[in-house]
């Protein structure tokens, strides 16, 4: 069985003491209400990764929302995988659209930033998706294989299993437009079916694949209820605990 995931990425929301009050809310919450067989992951800004290591309570795990591609150096204003896990996260964002849009981040980078999280213990959450234009000329399939191809690909089958991949089409984030679970549904069986050519069934069959594009606590249910859907990856919605701990609940009655 795979895992199922429900991951918060707040991008560059709160500052230190309204990340504080918002963690602690999901915290709460999910401690009383989501089952533990859905993990829970909150990628907040790294200003707030060590003291919610602390209140966590091993309950939700904790991930950065991007990592530099050296081990360190000279690069100021960068953090490293290393400093990351030294404040106890476990996941790493990586390929988000916003850093491909924003900062250029082509997929030769994103290849060498999950090699790095590899290597040194963060699981990667690979962002991949495809933007509206691509998908209106029916290029959507093609620009998912080419991201996978030149971002993951590289690595070998046991560094490949570390991996979580989020499925983001670009034209569903933070624009209130969802994937329908038939269009998302066919998109993570596509993903499936690349990995089972690259590695083997096995690998593909145990690889978490996460629906992320205005996703909320209404449309959750059905596209969590695809079967190539293993759960999400949360914008906006997980910036408000009541909404984000819904989400999570998802899993809750599916065994
Ligand atoms: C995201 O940015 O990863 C995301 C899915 O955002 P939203 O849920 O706001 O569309």
């Amino acid at each position: 069985m795979r895992k199922k995931i429900v991951a918060g990425n707040w991008k560059m929301n709160n500052d230190y003491q309204e990340g504080m009050t918002l963690f602690s809310e999901v915290v709460h919450m999910v401690k009383a209400e989501v089952n533990s067989s859905t993990e829970v992951i909150v990628a907040c800004p790294y200003i707030h990764l060590h003291s919610f290591g602390q209140m966590a309570n091993g309950r939700i795990r904790l991930a950065a929302q991007n990592c530099h591609q050296a081990e360190k150096g000279a690069y100021t204003g960068e953090i490293s995988v290393k400093m990351i896990e030294s404040v106890g996260a476990d996941f790493v964002i990586i390929g988000h659209s916003e850093r491909r849009q924003y900062f250029n981040e082509t997929n030769e980078l994103l290849a060498q930033k999950v090699a790095i999280a590899i290597k040194q213990g963060l699981t990667p959450i690979f962002c991949i998706g495809e933007t509206q234009q691509e998908r209106e000329s029916n290029r959507h399939f093609e620009v998912i294989r080419e991201q996978l191809r030149e971002g993951l690909f590289h690595l070998v089958k046991a560094e490949f299993q570390q991996v979580i991949i989020a499925y983001e089409p670009v034209w569903a984030i933070g624009t209130g437009l969802t994937a329908s679970p038939g269009q998302a549904q066919e998109m993570h069986a596509f993903i499936r079916g690349e990995i089972a050519g690259v590695y083997n069934q096995e690998v593909a069959d145990a690889t978490s694949i996460l629906y992320g594009g205005s996703c909320n606590p209404k449309n959750a249910p059905e596209l969590f209820a695809q079967p190539d859907i293993d759960g999400g990856l949360i914008g906006g919605a997980s910036l408000k605990a009541r909404d984000f701990t819904d989400i999570a609940k998802v899993f809750n009655d599916r065994g």
